[in-house]
């Protein structure tokens, strides 16, 4: 029973054994966290982009200019600071691009690149909105703790308090 690897960077396709895929970082251009499909049926809706084969995949270089490109595509469309551009290259492939491999313009990102970048975005609002809950429970908590303590007459929010 394998699975398939599909690297969104530099379209490296590879099956591996289940036990195999803790490693998840492609094997051709180093990107981390590479797609995991774990059956054909599972390709589904991506099908256009992805089919169950090995695929070599574009040279490791190639795969940091193109990515650089691409992240600059989504980065002007979406109006982010470039600074996220920076931050995404360097969370895929785990150093900060060189003045070498910073291509002069953006170019259309592939739909892997899209994909990685939307599954990125849904992780770190999962991650946001995990912190948002646990300040809410706080707050929720100390206001208890203060109503108890005020005077009957006075409400939380007649302090004023912004904890
Ligand atoms: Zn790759």
């Amino acid at each position: 029973m394998s699975v398939l690897l599909v690297c969104f960077a530099c379209g490296h396709q590879q099956q591996v054994f289940w036990a195999r895929t803790e490693q998840r970082i492609c094997s051709n251009c180093r990107a981390r966290h590479p797609i995991l499909v774990r059956n054909e049926r599972a390709i589904g809706k991506r099908a256009h982009w992805i089919e169950w084969a090995d695929k070599p995949g574009i040279p490791a270089r190639d795969a940091y200019v193109k990515t650089h490109g691409g992240l600059r595509w989504i980065q002007e469309m979406r109006n982010y600071k470039l600074m996220w551009i920076e931050l995404k290259f360097l969370k895929i492939f785990g150093f900060l691009a060189t003045d070498d491999i910073i291509p002069l313009f953006s170019e259309a990102p592939t739909a892997a690149l899209m994909y990685w970048v939307h599954r990125d975005n849904l992780e770190w609002r999962r991650h946001k909105q995990a912190d948002e809950r646990a300040d809410q429970a706080y707050v929720e908590r100390v206001d208890e703790r203060i109503s108890d303590l005020l005077p009957c007459f006075m409400t939380p929010e007649d302090w004023g308090v912004k904890l």
